[in-house]
């Protein structure tokens, strides 16, 4: 499902450059869950705004579902991007002027969806993800654990073969960060793939293979629980 060959992205800004990826080969099958570890700043929330197609890479090739995406234009991304990518972000990144239920909404709308099938899919999510009860509220109303839910249901309400997700525990305590990680390990066993960013060994646990980058490099890749390719 996604392959990169010598992918390099380097940020300039003023005089100051940083190369964040440098030279990153990274396969990922269909089915997969796959966690991404390394310390603060060694490029892993870079890899993955990339693979989620919000981000270009300054060289290499990106292969979405066997498509060369890395020179693609924004329109072209982000239209990919809609209903393939479901994206959970570390820091919710949730509209507060939005109820739970508008802010999970969103991607239908995106795609264009009736306002019938977008209340059944939202409120589907809403009940597996235990958050109905609180559908007219806004985000701030909310606790860390809750509005991580919400950020969970949004990227899931599309049906979304991808989910790629950045540090989803690093904000909630132990027992909610032990929910969302049932939570996508559930999702993955119903087929879909997973990539997540972690600095968490308890949460690296539910994947089948953990990738270690440093220094925007990958230096070690070691399996852990076996995985079937879904065909
Ligand atoms: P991580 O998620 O592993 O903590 P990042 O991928 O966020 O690391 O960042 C990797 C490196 O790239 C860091 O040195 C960071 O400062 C730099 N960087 C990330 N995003 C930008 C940006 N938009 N502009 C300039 N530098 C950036
Ligand atoms: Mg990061």
């Amino acid at each position: 499902m996604i392959k990169t060959t010598n992918l390099y992205k380097t940020f300039r800004t003023e005089d100051v450059q940083t190369s964040a990826l440098n030279k990153v080969n990274f396969n990922v099958k269909n089915g997969e869950f796959v966690a991404i570890m390394g310390p603060s700043g060694c490029g892993k929330s870079t890899l993955l705004n990339i693979l989620g197609l919000l981000d270009n890479p300054t060289s290499g090739e990106y292969f979405f579902d066997g498509k060369d995406v890395s020179k693609y234009k924004e329109k072209h991304l982000t239209s990919l991007r809609k209903g393939n990518i479901g994206f959970v972000f570390q820091s919710f990144n949730l509209i507060d002027e939005l109820t739970v239920f508008e802010n999970i909404e969103l991607p239908l709308v995106y795609l264009k969806i009736s306002a019938k099938e977008r209340k059944q899919r939202v409120e589907a999510i809403m009940e597996r993800m235990q958050i109905g009860h609180r559908k007219k509220h806004f985000p701030q109303q909310l606790s860390g654990g809750q509005q991580q839910r919400v950020a969970l249901c949004r990227a899931l309400v599309a049906k979304p073969k991808l989910i790629l997700a950045d540090e989803p525990t690093g904000n909630l305590d132990s027992k909610n960060g032990i929910e969302v990680m049932n939570l996508l390990r559930e999702l993955n066993n119903e087929g879909t793939t997973v990539i997540m960013v972690t600095h968490s060994k308890r949460d690296a646990e539910f994947a089948h293979r953990v990738v270690n980058l440093f220094d925007g490099q990958i230096i070690t890749e070691n399996s852990q629980r076996k995985f079937e390719v879904v065909l």
